[in-house]
């Protein structure tokens, strides 16, 4: 037991997992998962299809590896336009950060000043063109298949200092000026109570076009659409060896799938041998709390608008009511790159600092999982060889990227490289170290970027 009132079964089962997924670095292959870890979205789930393992050798061609965002809207954008596709993943659909997240659904994506930095106003011209693209294709699936994964409108970015509150009222003007910003709504200190019950926040800007919701419901309920169009899904299925080239292959202990092309669909840390993507990107922690479904009065004076909210901190905090009330709320728990002995005990602090009202409020779920960085914080988009394209790196802001980049690498396939080539030319940086001494420099980056956060 811990002091917030979690049951103690499970939030150890949670760090359990947690720990062997940090330990194995992702790999699947010695973890059988069952079921998805216990979590806010796990209890609330409202699709329980399993797909089965893939024996022998079938034929397709597009074969995708990862059954997350990333692979899943791939898969989806590929079979609505009469690809045969075939998708392995190594547990279960939505058994990462996909089916874990906070459910933010943000505009634009990580890494916007390096794209603009490295292709000028071009660049600025591309990010405002697809800054909502993810919301349109996510919102188009929901309505056109029937997905029930709780969408609600409004996000909103608080200040945790007062000198953010200029970053953020520069952000809107710039925004504005470019014409893309007036339904952005900037909230003073002054109003802030109005918005949100809590005064530690300096102001903030309320952006209605983004919102908020249930992601694992909406990675089951994609992968649902993707297999009525003919998708084939295989799940515990876990991939150990794959090639591009003129006759791409992808292997599971079990089976082999024969393809036009493949894709390493998400956040997979595993790099199958490919040097382009050593170095690249890094595995770092997030966590996240639910409370008991809180009183209709007190939701409401807390979060009177449901916004999902995110601080302007690097390192930031993030929270948002769900469909039945609970207080979600999420962020890091340390900066040393190692995960927490007990979530609920590192976040209820910070919670009950926002919102001194739910110091009695009992924390009935706690979790974590993997969050992708590359260094230059721009989603790693390419090809590393011919017919082998990956897509990961979000950066903990991929909700919508994935879906944009879903569609960027589905367009590649279909033979249109416009906006596929701006991130594969993109200059990424590359750690030349290997995972554990990479994941230490991320420990200090980290450490730098909180002490950053604090001046
Ligand atoms: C706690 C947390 C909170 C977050 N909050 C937000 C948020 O509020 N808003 C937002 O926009 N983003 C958020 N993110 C980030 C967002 O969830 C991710 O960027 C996004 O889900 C990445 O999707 P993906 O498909 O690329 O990766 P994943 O969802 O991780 O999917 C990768 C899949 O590949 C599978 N796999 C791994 N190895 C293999 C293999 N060898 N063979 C086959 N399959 C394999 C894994 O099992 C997994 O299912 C959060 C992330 C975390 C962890």
């Amino acid at each position: 037991m811990n002091g917030a009132g979690l049951s103690a079964r499970p939030v150890n089962a949670t760090l359990h997992r947690v720990a062997r997924t940090v330990r194995e670095g992702y790999s699947s292959r010695t973890v059988t998962a069952q079921s998805h870890i216990n979590s806010y979205y796990a209890a609330t789930l409202n699709d329980t299809t399993r797909h089965p393992r893939l024996e022998g050798t079938v034929k397709a061609d597009v074969c995708i590896v990862g059954g997350g965002f990333s692979g899943i809207a791939t898969a989806l954008t590929l079979a609505e336009r009469g690809y045969k596709v075939v998708l392995l993943e190594a547990e279960r659909i939505g058994w990462g950060a996909s089916g874990r997240n906070g459910g933010q659904l943000i505009a634009g994506m990580s890494g916007e000043g390096a794209i603009k930095r490295q292709y000028g106003a071009k660049g600025a011209k591309f990010l405002r063109d697809i800054r909502y693209r993810g919301h349109e294709i996510i919102k188009e699936r929901i309505a056109r298949y029937a997905i029930d994964c709780d969408l609600k409108p409004g996000w909103m970015e608080v200040a945790a200092r007062v000198k953010h509150m200029d970053g953020l009222r520069a952000y809107v003007e710039e925004r504005r000026a470019e014409g893309d910003g007036d339904h952005l709504e900037l909230i003073e200190k002054a109003n802030l109570p109005e918005v949100l019950g809590t005064t530690e926040y300096h102001g903030g800007y309320v952006d209605p076009m983004s919102g908020h919701l249930h992601g694992l419901n909406l990675c089951l309920g994609e992968a649902r659409a993707a297999a009525a169009l003919g998708v084939q899904i295989f799940e515990q299925s876990s991939v150990t060896a794959l090639a591009g080239g003129s006759k791409p292959w992808v292997r599971t202990a079990n089976g082999q799938v024969d393809a036009n092309a493949v894709v390493i669909g998400g956040e997979i840390y595993e790099r199958f041998g490919q040097p382009k993507l050593r170095g690249l990107m890094f595995p770092t922690g997030s966590y996240i709390i639910a409370t008991e479904p809180l009183e209709p009065e007190l939701a409401s004076s807390i979060n009177p608008r449901d916004l999902a909210v995110a601080d302007s901190n690097m390192i930031l905090d993030y929270f948002r009511l769900s469909a039945d009330k609970r207080m979600l709320f999420g962020g890091r728990c340390n900066y040393s790159n190692r995960d927490p002995g007990d979530i609920a005990a590192t976040l209820k602090p910070r919670l009950t600092q926002i919102f001194p009202q739910l110091a009695g409020t009992r924390i009935d779920y706690a979790w974590g999982g993997r969050i992708g960085i590359v260094i230059n914080r721009v989603p790693a988009i390419g090809r590393l060889e011919p017919n082998l394209y990956y897509l990961q790196g979000y950066c903990g802001h991929g909700i919508n990227t994935t879906h944009i980049a879903g569609e960027i690498v589905a367009d590649a396939i279909s033979g249109t490289f416009e906006r596929f080539d701006m991130f594969d030319k993109i200059r990424h940086i590359r750690l030349p170290l290997s995972g554990w001494a990479g994941n230490q420099m991320l420990a200090i980056g980290m450490i730098y970027y909180r002490i950053k956060d604090l001046l």
